[in-house]
């Protein structure tokens, strides 16, 4: 197999057409049989349920080529699971599991030329998604269905070296009790959208959101989960029903229990505690962990003492073990990689 020419290192993070997509269509209480196909337009009344209702959910996740030359993903079991979940909460029928993760097999394998090398530090972003197609003007769910896979090289997400983040504590809120926060759909995200551009207006990286119930804890950023090292090295993690459940964070917990040996807490985390903690971390599919070095309250800094040059020590032990499992240079926990050829 013959790899397309690019600059892998130099890849950033954007929408790059590969050679084929997969597209199953929901039609009469039924998926057909799905297809590849090179078009990348999707044509749609302008009535469309998605368009005027935003009835759609997404899922994210990679491709890459292990040291040994096989090109995997990690745990797109999970991937399939979350997004039956998401479609549940949206009224949108499930793309069945096993089916969900047959259809990320084929567009890798029929995009496998746009897999980096082992070591480029680039992957292949893999994006499901649903919406709802036919035309829907009363409010109700759409009737009609469409399931899309497609893929996109993405470049290694600490090019030129990791840099801690700074995040600020938002007046806004993610995500209302009772609401959608738990699941991956694009309606969290179009609410963010205004408090993102406002955050880097103000020269932040990202903002932290509180439950918006009470304010008092933390609940996670715009597009990751929040993990805190303590100073005798446990790691905690906010628990809330309104957090999106992260891959991510869900083996960084199982990594360093059984990895590590660490303890790890999953609970409710108050605002008025992190300064308390050593370490700080953002996780999710794109950096695996992105160290946070400093979090701003209204012009009250929380400075962790990891610092604003280099991940915490236990922050990049949890990061080396993960990246090392998912590239197989060390033992994964039964069924967390999925070979793909
Ligand atoms: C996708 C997402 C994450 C990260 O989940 P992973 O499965 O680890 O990629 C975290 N928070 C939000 C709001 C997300 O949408």
């Amino acid at each position: 197999m013959e790899r397309k020419n690019i600059d892998w290192s130099n890849l950033g993070f954007g929408y790059v057409k590969t050679d084929l997509r997969y597209v199953a269509n929901y039609k009469d209480g039924q998926w057909d049989d799905g297809v590849l196909t090179d078009n990348n337009m999707i044509e749609m009344s302008e009535c469309a349920c998605v368009l005027q209702y935003a009835q759609t959910c997404f899922e994210g996740l990679k491709a890459y080529t292990t040291e040994d030359g096989r090109i995997v993903c990690f745990r797109p079991d999970l991937n399939a699971a979350r997004m039956a979940d998401s479609c549940r909460r949206m009224k949108m029928p499930v793309f069945p599991e096993e089916r969900f993760i047959e259809a990320v097999r084929k567009v890798v394998k029929a995009n496998a030329e746009w897999v980096p090398p082992y070591g480029s530090g680039a992957s292949l972003y893999i994006r499901p998604y649903m919406f709802g197609i036919d035309s829907i003007i009363g409010v109700k769910p759409a009737n009609e269905y469409q399931f899309r896979i497609f893929v996109t090289p993405v470049g290694p997400y600490f090019k030129g070296g990791v840099k801690p983040l700074t995040l600020r504590i938002s007046d806004y809120d993610r995500a209302a009790p009772r609401g959608t926060g738990n699941i991956k759909a694009g309606l969290n995200y179009a609410m963010s959208l205004y408090a993102i551009v406002d955050a880097h207006e103000q020269g932040y990286d990202e903002n932290v959101y509180l439950d918006s119930g009470s304010r008092t804890y933390i609940e996670e950023t715009g597009g990751a989960n929040i993990i805190f090292i303590t100073k005798d090295g446990k790691l905690v993690t906010p628990k809330s029903n309104t957090i999106l459940p992260s891959i991510t964070r869900r083996s960084l917990l199982h990594v360093a229990a059984e990895y590590l040996g660490l303890e790890v807490e999953e609970r409710p985390v108050e605002l008025a505690e992190i300064s308390e903690f050593a370490e700080c971390g953002l996780c999710g599919t794109a950096a695996v962990i992105s160290p946070v070095g400093k979090i701003v309250d209204h012009g009250t800094e929380i400075c962790f003492p990891s610092g604003m040059t280099d991940m915490g020590p236990v922050t990049k032990r949890l990061y080396d073990t993960l990246r090392d499992i998912q590239m197989g240079k060390i033992t994964s926990p039964e069924g967390w990689i999925l070979e793909i050829m």
